[in-house]
């Protein structure tokens, strides 16, 4: 067992199988003992909040590791992409493959009682750059003080959005084989 690594799986009997990687992913990831039971799932959410560091072995490996759940004809949704998540995706543009990414946090600031947090979004919260909100996601309700908290980063957090967008046109699209 690697202590940094953690997954786990399960059933809620809806024809989609959860799965939950956190830590570290690195060299020393398992990602293959969740391989054969997610090869025969119809439908998998992959949630990745807890994920909090990725090195490049690691990020080749899920990538690798995406891809091959991909090839065997599964519905891939990722779910709350964590921020170590989010800058390899934005590293490289296919990092995802074929997966659906449904939901991430992003940072956030709280200037009424100057407190960071991170905040969940969906890619289709942010608005394209070069629009009058200029690629910013909406502010959210501070989770202290209930004031407005503005997004603490800049508009190349959501670099990857942009590759989102194309992905699921093709996705639309019967697979060629
Ligand atoms: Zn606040």
């Amino acid at each position: 067992m690697n202590p940094k690594f953690e997954s786990a799986c399960h059933d809620r009997g809806d024809g989609t199988t959860y799965t939950k990687i956190a830590g570290v992913v690195d060299e020393d990831h398992e990602l293959a003992i969740l391989t054969p039971k997610l090869k025969t799932a119809l439908r998998i959410v992959i949630d990745l909040a807890d994920v909090e560091r990725v090195n490049d072995a690691g990020a080749r490996a899920l990538h690798a590791w995406l891809d091959e759940l991909s090839a065997s004809g599964v519905a891939i949704g990722i779910d709350r992409v964590s921020s170590a998540i989010v800058a390899r995706m934005n590293e490289n543009p296919a990092f995802m493959g074929r997966a659906t990414v449904r939901s991430f946090f992003a940072p956030f600031y709280c200037g009424a009682c100057e407190t960071e947090q991170v905040h969940l979004l969906r890619p289709e919260e942010v608005p394209p750059e070069g629009g009058k909100e200029g690629g910013k996601p909406p502010p959210q309700v501070c989770t202290e003080c209930a004031a407005n908290a503005e997004f603490d980063g800049t508009s190349d957090y959501f670099r990857f959005i942009r590759r989102i967008i194309g992905t699921r046109a093709v996705v639309a699209e019967p697979a060629a084989r």
